[in-house]
């Protein structure tokens, strides 16, 4: 689904990856972790687009993808979250998920005009779609709630939602753990391992590790902008360069 090969991206002579390869397969959930600069949110904006290597190539479904703007990816079904959730906080739950997918007939002066049967149909589609994305995540009852109110952990999950709404193949996730209390915590690993029995594959950054040894098949450990080891979770616990490379922080 994902192939990283020997992807290199420089700041001003630093390379913040170095090198970097590795491969995330189809309907798995896959963990990306290393102390803290070791590249991780580098990676993430390499893989999404929104940051162009200076040397390797980046695979999204067999599809080399490293010089497509980030909206072009997006298109192809790669979704991802932030870490400091992205939502409109005057806006109400439901809206901040109507407002994603692009390219909809009433954004066009034309079809609001003349076309209003099929701009209709299609705000009616999106809004059962946000409906059905509530209803997966367990929001449906706050709704018609402005963002701005939700708890931390329920703003984690509506930035679920927005990248849910595109109905994406593989999804980035930014550490979903930070910052929620432990039920929601168990409401989003839930909501994790659903996706993945949908079919979905999930690459996600966490520093909460109970939360990557309990949801993830595959962990890929990096280390000062390098791929440092890859293994089960319990491969990767047990190697003593994981150990070091975080004693090392
Ligand atoms: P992680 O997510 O693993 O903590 P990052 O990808 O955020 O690591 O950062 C990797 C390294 O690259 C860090 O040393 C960071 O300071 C540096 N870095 C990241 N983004 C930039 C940037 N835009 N300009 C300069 N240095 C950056």
């Amino acid at each position: 689904m994902l192939k990283v090969d020997k992807v290199v991206k420089e700041f001003n002579g630093f390379r913040a990856v170095d090198e970097c390869s590795f491969e995330v397969k189809k309907n798995t959930i896959t963990g990306l972790i290393g102390p803290n600069g070791a590249g991780k949110t580098t990676m993430f904006n390499l893989i999404a687009g929104s940051l162009k290597a200076d040397q390797g190539e980046v695979y999204f479904s067999d599809q080399k993808v490293n010089s497509f703007a980030a909206y072009k990816i997006a298109r192809l079904g790669l979704a991802r979250t932030f870490q400091i959730p992205k939502t409109l906080k005057k806006m109400t739950v439901l809206e901040n998920l109507m407002l994603v997918p692009g390219g909809q007939s009433g954004e066009n002066i034309w079809n609001s005009w003349f076309k209003s049967s099929k701009v209709k149909a299609e705000e009616k589609e999106n809004e059962s779609r946000a409906y059905r994305v509530l209803k997966f995540l367990e929001l449906t009852h706050v709704a018609d709630v402005l963002a701005a109110n939700l708890s931390g952990g329920q703003k984690k999950l509506l930035e679920l939602g927005r990248a849910l709404m595109a109905d994406p193949e593989l999804i980035l996730l930014d550490e979903p753990g930070a910052g929620v209390n432990p039920t929601l915590l168990n409401k989003i690993a839930k909501n994790i391992l659903k996706l993945k029995e949908k079919g979905k594959t999930i690459l996600l950054i966490e520093h909460n590790m109970d939360l990557i040894m309990n949801i993830c098949d595959r962990v890929i450990v990096m280390n000062d902008g390098k791929h440092l080891v890859d293994g089960t979770p319990a491969e990767v616990k047990s190697n003593p360069r994981v150990l070091e490379a975080y004693l090392g922080e």
